[in-house]
Order: structure tokens, then sequence, then C-alpha cells
């Protein structure tokens, strides 16, 4: 058994999980100690679960600028986002398209039912001339997330809305905005999608809590049935603890967003221009072009995504993780397996290149302190790797 402890860790993977957030975590405690009646039932402990239930509805919708009835909780961001793709083709058959660059939780539903997968460029934003080329009146949805779980590369849906109502006026837009909420004005960039998902454990909530914003004129079918909870949408027995938490955690995001926003800005760009001075070939996704140049594209401020010409990122990981630094590759899955990233590749990055990838993911509680404990041992261990691979 290890003795290391979390003061000699420096944690840079918040794109796959963050701590919870003391009020979250208090709420949690307090609804699960109060709330045990079932939320559907008629009697005063029933209510007392309906009314945190409903409190914590009031939250996330003050924060996603929704009506409480637009609010659908559900069991994880990966849940909410099936009930988008599955729920909007069967309410009437239409076909289903996203963005190469979307979380599994899309990408597998849209290949499940035959869809279309839109390009990116390398930038990371969608082709849109593709996008124009499957818009057209037999489309139920179309999937583009706000901001990429790997690179941080935020899309622009007004743009693609704008292009939505021109040829494919009824089709509905979903948006996954897992990893945008803890960043991003997701209230105003998400205003144009009819559909958009929600993870708490991204923001400082609970794991195994997910929302979907239903706007009141989309129409979608449920996919779990039963008792009718969560206005017919998403039947089972409310989590109340976790919803309780998840509220307490989106209200307390909101308050505090452009702060934290500022500050863990700042040290990403002195994480990234840190490791780019010491080791001037690494590539930062997305905005470094891959012939020379940058781009200007639009990245969330937690985002330090990185390729490292000539090692592999499992060495990198192993080596980080011996020393304390959690970090990871591509996006977290179930396995722990590290495939190489889909998202790379549909930008064009050669595999080689993108076999060297480290995402160093920050929020709410990295400090000056992990940045210069970044600072001083990743460079160092790429160059080591890259000694032992000559
Ligand atoms: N969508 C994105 C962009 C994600 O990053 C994740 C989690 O990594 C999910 C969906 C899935 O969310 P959950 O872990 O709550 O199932």
């Amino acid at each position: 058994m290890s003795t290391r402890t979390e003061s000699d860790e420096t944690y840079l993977d918040w794109a796959a999980s963050t701590p919870m957030r003391p009020e979250a975590l208090q709420a949690m405690v307090q609804a699960a100690r109060d709330g045990y009646g079932n939320p559907t039932g008629a009697h005063h402990r029933a209510r007392v679960g309906r009314r945190i239930v409903d409190d914590a509805r009031d939250q996330v919708a003050d924060a996603m600028g929704a009506e409480p009835s637009e609010i659908i909780f559900c069991g994880s961001g990966t849940e909410a986002d099936n009930l988008a793709i599955f729920g909007a083709h069967f309410t009437n058959g239409g076909a289903v398209a996203c963005s190469a660059v979307e979380h599994h939780a899309v990408l597998h539903p849209v290949e499940h039912l035959g869809g279309a997968v839109i390009g990116v460029h390398p930038d990371g934003q969608i082709d849109l001339d593709q996008l124009r080329a499957v818009a057209n009146d037999g489309l139920a949805v179309v999937s583009v997330m706000l901001a990429n779980n790997e690179t941080g590369v935020v899309q622009r849906l007004h743009e693609i809305r704008g292009i939505l109502d021109e040829y494919a006026p009824n089709a509905l837009l979903h948006t996954d905005a897992v990893q945008a909420f803890p960043w991003l004005d997701v209230a105003e960039l998400a205003a144009p999608a009819d559909l958009i998902s929600l993870s708490g454990h991204k923001f400082g909530g609970p794991k195994g809590v997910g929302v979907l914003v239903v706007r009141s004129h989309a129409d979608i079918k449920a996919q779990t049935l039963g008792g009718g909870q969560e206005f017919e949408l998403r039947s089972g027995t409310h989590n109340v603890a976790g919803i309780a938490a998840f509220g307490a955690a989106a209200h307390i995001m909101t308050l505090e967003r452009a702060q934290i926003v500022e500050q863990v800005g700042a040290r990403r760009d002195r994480l990234v221009a840190g490791i780019k001075q010491i080791l001037p070939d690494a590539i930062e996704s997305a905005r470094d072009n891959l012939n020379g140049g940058q781009t200007a594209v639009e990245k969330v401020a937690g985002s330090a995504h990185i390729c490292f010409p000539g090692i592999e990122s499992e060495a990198l990981l192993f080596k980080l993780e011996r020393l304390g630094i959690y970090a990871s590759a591509a996006s977290s899955c179930a396995s722990g397996a590290q495939d190489p990233s889909h998202v790379l590749a549909a930008m064009g990055y050669p595999r080689e290149l993108a076999a060297g990838s480290l995402r160093m993911s920050l929020g709410f509680g990295t400090t000056d302190a992990d940045i210069d404990r970044a600072l001083s041992i990743i460079p160092e261990c790429v160059q080591t790797l890259r000694t032992v691979s000559v």
C-alpha cells in the first residue's frame, strides 16, 4: 500500500473527474439524511424529498437560463447524451448526425443508428460544408459538443444553428456541454441548442448524476419507461442526495466561474508556455498548426493538451504517476486502455504524433504550486524518454 498523501500529488485530470465542492458534499449529506422519502409519494417525508429535488431543479434551471420543467435529471452525462440521440431518433425515425470529435457517449449512439459523422478541420472546428451536405428534411438531430474533452476546443453553435435553420429546420440541435459547463457561460453559448447535456462530476458535483436540458418545444421519446418521473422522460426513483449536490455545485460554479476562468486560464498559459520553452517541438493541439504558425481557435481555460513527438504517452503517464502527477492521454474510458485518440485522428494528426499526446486538465483547485511542480517534472520526463528511445 502506497504511503503517498494528497499533498504529494499533482492532480491534472480535472476533465476526467473533479473532487466535490464542500457545498455540494454538504447538500448531499443533508439530503441523504432528511430526504429519504420517495419524492413521488404523498406524505410529509415524501414531500421533503420532492422539495429537495425541486430546489435543485430550480438551481440548474437558473444556471442554464432554462425553465425548471426543461431540466431532466438522469444517471450520468452518458445517459443524457443517449437520451438526446435515441430520444430524437425514435420520435419519428429521422436520421441522426454528429461531429467526428464527439465523446463516445454521442458517437456510439449515432454510429449504432447508422448516422452521419461530420469531419472537423485541423483546429478541431466542425466542417460546416460537410454539415450542410448532411442537413436536410429527414434529419432528426445533430449533435455537436460545446467544448471537447481532449483538446478543449469550443464550437460555435450559433453558426451551426444558422445552417440547420436554413437546410434542416425540423432538426433538433443537441450539444454535449459536459466539459463546457465549468468554463463557459453555457446559458448563453448553448442557447441555440434544443437539447443540452451536463454531468455533475466535471464541476465539483457528484458522479452518477447528469442532466439533459430539453427545451419545451423539443419533442423526444423517453428511453427508460416506468414510473413516469422527470416529466415522463426518465423513469426511476430520484437520486435525491446526488441531485441536491448537483444543484449546489451548479449554483456555486455559476457564481464563481468568471473568477475561476481568469485564475486557471493564467495557470494553464504558464504551464503550456513553460513546457514549450523547454521543449520547443511540443505541439499544443488545435492551437499550433502542424506546419508551423498558430490558430486563434478558442479553448476552455482548464485545457492544456500537448503532443510530444518521439514518445509514447503510456510510458510518460507511467513515469508521471510514479512521481505523483496524474494526467491522461485520450479521454478516460472504462477499461483504462489508451486507444489512439479518435479526436486527434479526425483533426488529421499523424498516428505517431497522436501517440505522444498528454492531456493535462486543470480545475478550480489547481494551484501555482501544482504548475511549478508540473514544470519541474514533465519536461524532464519527456527528455528522459527520448534519450531512452534513441
Ligand atoms: N461527454 C463528455 C464530453 C465527457 O467528457 C464525458 C465524461 O468524460 C461524458 C460525456 C460522460 O459523462 P459521464 O461520465 O457523466 O457519463
